[in-house]
């Protein structure tokens, strides 16, 4: 990981923070709102008339001054210059689709996205029209071949969260673009610390921050951050569906960016020891993680990324599914659970085969998910020691 990047250390310290909300105390309030109220009317129909512009106070729905703080904040990380705050990640997958598609259209989405982006894609999005195609993540320029006219918009991640390739990003955005579709690119895995998407030529970013954003396993939220150009049609969509950020995830999500750089390196330093010594443990074939030279599309991770997070998958040798299961109940130090991105470890086994129709996957033994939270990283490795035991 390249040394820390200064402007961003302080924006994380600095940004979000606005006195007139605040007042003395550094933070701000967890602010609870619905009803904003109007001295005249003449008031309330301006506020009406600008209700979609960010930092207009309307109605709660519509955001309070922590949500426009926090927006404002991500767009900045993200070099972007609008964020919608929503209730969760998936949310925010899923307005963004369907911000871009429409009733005949076409939506290509990588071959190794998030479970739910997937199943909200086939199950409700192909009910309206949208048709659906799958496309190999390591596809780069080639994906304009199947680019047809009324393709809406390209889904993709970066790297995907169970396999990890690291698509050739730029590539995907521009052939996106050249055939007029949206590019969206989930980024939960790199953060702003590691990746700025937009600056590769991606339009439009998604996140969950009930991952490393808000970092603490307690929060739910998502957000969308683009360029003035699709700000409008993403807030619009969002609004539609009545969604928000409730006002307790807002003031954990702004705290948790502000240890999310030191987090981010601790995690990236920890994953990275884990990691190498998992790669020479008898039970271990091989490593996806992006930082690792055989992990697939690990030169765009180099020139794109500045750094890995915790979370990577094991690919084991060939082993009993029994066994697994001691494998994985055997470890004290490592719980099982969905999510990651908090300071705790976890195990997870995943398996990536059933979802896939545009490529196939295939390892030699099951696929174990960890995410290295921020214990001792030896104690880590001594548990995992302990537990191989169960394999031998
Ligand atoms: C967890 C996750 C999501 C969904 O986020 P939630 O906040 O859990 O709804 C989306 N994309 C990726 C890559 C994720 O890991």
């Amino acid at each position: 990981m390249s040394s820390g990047d200064t402007k961003l250390t302080n924006a994380l310290a600095h940004l979000g923070r606005n006195p007139a909300i605040s007042g003395r105390a550094v933070n701000l309030p967890i602010y609870q709102s619905s009803t904003m109220l109007f001295d005249t009317l003449a008031e309330f129909e301006q506020a009406r008339e600008e209700r979609y512009e960010p930092g207009v106070l309307y109605y709660g729905r519509y955001g309070n001054p922590a949500s426009f703080e926090l927006e404002a904040m991500m767009a900045r990380l993200e070099g972007g210059d609008g964020c919608i705050s929503l209730s969760s990640g998936l949310t925010a997958v899923t307005v963004a689709i369907m911000a871009a598609a429409k009733a005949g259209s076409h939506v290509l989405v990588a071959d190794n996205v998030y479970g739910p982006t997937r199943m909200f894609c086939d199950n409700v999005l192909t009910r309206y029209g949208v048709e659906i195609g799958y496309f190999d993540p390591m596809i780069g320029g080639g994906l304009t071949a199947l680019m047809r006219d009324n393709t809406s918009a390209v889904v993709f991640e970066a790297p995907g969260s169970g396999t990890f390739e690291v698509p050739d990003v730029p590539a995907i955005a521009q052939a996106a673009h050249a055939q007029g579709a949206l590019s969206i690119l989930d980024a939960t895995w790199a953060t702003p610390v590691f990746c700025q998407p937009l600056s590769l030529g991606v339009d439009v970013v998604v996140h969950s921050g009930s991952k490393y954003i808000s970092g603490h396993a307690d929060a739910m939220i998502g957000f969308i951050v683009c360029k003035s150009a699709h700000y409008d049609e993403m807030r619009k969509m969002a609004l539609a569906f009545g969604d928000r950020a409730g006002a307790n995830d807002i003031f954990l999500a702004l705290r948790g960016l502000r240890t999310l750089e030191m987090r981010m390196r601790h995690h990236h330093e920890s994953g990275m020891k884990i990691a190498t010594w998992l790669a020479e443990q008898p039970s271990v074939s091989r490593i996806l993680h992006p930082a690792f030279a055989d992990c697939t599309g690990h030169n765009f991770w180099q020139r794109d990324f500045r750094g890995a997070g915790g979370l990577f998958s094991v690919v084991m040798q060939p082993v009993g599914a029994g066994q697994l299961r001691a494998f994985i109940d055997g470890l004290t130090m490592f719980s099982v659970g969905l999510s990651w991105g908090g300071f705790e470890s976890l195990a997870l086994p995943v398996n990536p085969s059933p979802m896939r129709t545009a490529t196939e996957w295939s390892s030699e033994g099951p696929l174990v998910r960890f995410n290295i939270g921020h214990e001792d990283p030896d104690s880590l490795i001594e548990d995992l020691a302990q537990a191989f035991r169960h394999l031998a």
